[in-house]
């Protein structure tokens, strides 16, 4: 469909280096023998167990429910038995470890009972909703974000546009094209139960022009079903970051999502093409989220390509499976060269955010060392929302977080262009990260200051409270005594004096 698009300042043209993956059909993982599910594996509260050590559990089974409003279940992605509930390395920069449940795998991969729907309009919007909670689905776009919420625009708010995020700008990430290019009835499937959670007709399912075969799919799909008039393919310039949720909706609508707002803010939701395929299965077939497409490639790949891999998938089965030469400790990136991270214990287990792995970047060597700012400006024309990266670098190294936070900080989507067109090749990005954590733990240590101050304040008062009280009940006590006591002499002055004996009636 040709629509008029708009435009958003900064960005780039990369290389997308993406045909090395794209040359064979999605293939599945072989089943790994043990299974590693952290807890945590979307933005908001971790999951708790409902299962313990010694239980025999089904693939598709709830082994942790939701805790807290945002938070989602999560399934055994194979049949077998859990042998830990214990904390195990995660794939995080920090290389931190986290709670996780392990699956011994029986080899059989045995269902439970699936549940699929077939007429998803006989359940409420809230339902579809819950089901949707219910079978783990967060953004696969990388965010991990519950999709529920997202599905939930509340009731001060009209959803005028659901747009389909089949951009990824990121090179080397290829798992959305391949999931459009093969799985483009389910993602309509997906469209359907969302416009119908939503109340929304109109739907862009926005792809650069780089996928022409994901182009070609939709459409051809889309043509199969007529009554979908109001859902169009739009095809827009590859540039990167289009994919970022803000400058997408910048480029398919002309519209800016407010500072500190959201895209529901000004009647947009956006979903990510491989949510919307997982939310089909889930409604459509029963199927809770217990796999992805994960990219596998990089210069040191002999078998590039997207694998359908179970979450919990130890990363180095993945990478021997597909022919890495990568030595055990040699780091790779997790997520691509812009906005991923660099890894190097590869016993990681696959998680629900993990879309791309790449062992050998062709283009991506930055200096060991950084040169000193030359304040040549780079870095604020390449940056797509208008910040001024250099000022931010000056104030995140000096830690002045207040002056950071005044240059509008936490509006920086962390794309990474800046860095890469640094010719000092300063790491800016990373200093973003550390002010904002640092800010964030800042926030975190004054909330917990607050409570604490909160707290003696209210024992002060407490104890105030209870010191009066005693003084009252003494003063009452004394009161009442006061009174007893001058009630016995008023008593006694009332008694009638008693008559006097005389000698001469004793004598008597
Ligand atoms: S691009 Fe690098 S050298 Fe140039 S102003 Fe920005 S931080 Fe300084
Ligand atoms: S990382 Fe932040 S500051 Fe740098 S270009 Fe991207 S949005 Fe701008």
């Amino acid at each position: 469909m040709t629509q008029k698009l708009g435009s958003f300042p900064g960005g780039l043209k990369l290389n997308g280096q993406k045909k090395r993956s794209t040359q064979v059909a999605i293939r599945k993982m072989p089943l790994s023998k043990k299974l590693i599910l952290p807890l945590q594996q979307h933005i908001g509260e971790a999951s708790i167990p409902i299962v313990s050590v010694g239980d025999k559990v089904l693939k598709g089974q709830k082994i942790a429910k939701a805790e807290g409003h945002v938070s989602v279940a999560l399934h055994a992605p194979s049949s077998g038995t859990i042998i830990a509930i214990d904390e195990q390395p995660i794939p995080h920069p920090s290389g931190l470890s986290a709670l996780c449940i392990s699956i011994e795998t029986d080899g059989e991969d045995q269902w439970i009972k699936r549940q699929p729907i077939k007429d998803f309009t006989e359940h409420t919007e809230h339902e579809i909703r819950q089901l949707i909670r219910d079978a783990g689905i967060v953004g696969l776009g990388g965010a991990g974000f519950p999709s529920f919420i997202k599905l939930n625009p509340g009731v001060h708010h009209h959803v005028e546009t659901l747009i389909i995020n089949g951009v990824e700008c990121e090179p080397y990430i290829t798992c959305d094209d391949m999931i459009m290019r093969e799985r483009a009835e389910g993602i309509l499937d997906g469209i359907e139960i969302m416009c119908y959670a939503l109340h929304v007709k109109n739907c862009v399912i926005a792809i650069e022009d780089n996928k022409p075969e994901a182009i070609s799919a939709l459409e051809l799909a889309l043509g199969a079903r007529p009554h979908l008039k109001e859902t169009n393919v739009v095809v827009i310039p590859t540039r990167y970051p289009t994919g970022s949720e803000k400058q997408l909706i910048q480029v398919v609508t002309g519209k800016q999502v407010p500072t500190g707002g959201l895209p529901i803010d000004i009647g947009i939701v956006s979903h990510n093409v491989g949510t919307t395929y997982a939310i089909a299965r889930s409604i459509k077939h029963g199927e809770p989220l217990i796999s992805r497409i994960v990219t596998v490639t990089g210069r040191e790949v002999e078998h590039a390509g997207n694998f359908e891999t179970l979450f919990g998938t130890p990363m180095h089965e993945l990478l021997e499976f597909c022919g890495t030469k990568r030595q055990p400790e040699e780091p790779f990136i997790l997520g691509g060269p812009m906005m991923g991270y660099n890894l190097s214990g590869d016993h990681l287990p696959v998680t629900k955010t993990a879309n791309c792995i790449i062992v050998g970047v062709d283009d991506g060597a930055k200096a060991s060392t950084p040169l000193p700012c030359i304040r040549c400006g780079e870095c604020a024309t390449a940056c797509p929302v208008s910040l001024l990266p250099q000022q931010l670098y000056w104030h995140s190294r000096a830690k002045d977080l207040d002056k950071a936070k005044e240059y509008n900080l936490f509006d920086c989507i962390e794309c990474g262009c800046c860095s890469y067109v640094c010719p000092s090749e300063i790491p800016l990005v990373h200093y973003f990260r550390f002010a904002k954590t640092e800010i964030m733990n800042q926030q975190q240590e004054h909330a917990k200051a607050d409570i604490a101050r909160i707290r003696h304040e209210n024992r002060l008062a407490r104890l105030e409270l209870e010191q009066q009280e005693k003084e009252l009940r003494q003063q009452q006590r004394k009161a009442a005594l006061a009174a007893t006591q001058a009630a016995k002499v008023k008593q006694a002055a009332e008694l009638p004096t008693e008559p006097q004996t005389t000698d001469s009636q004793e004598t008597q």
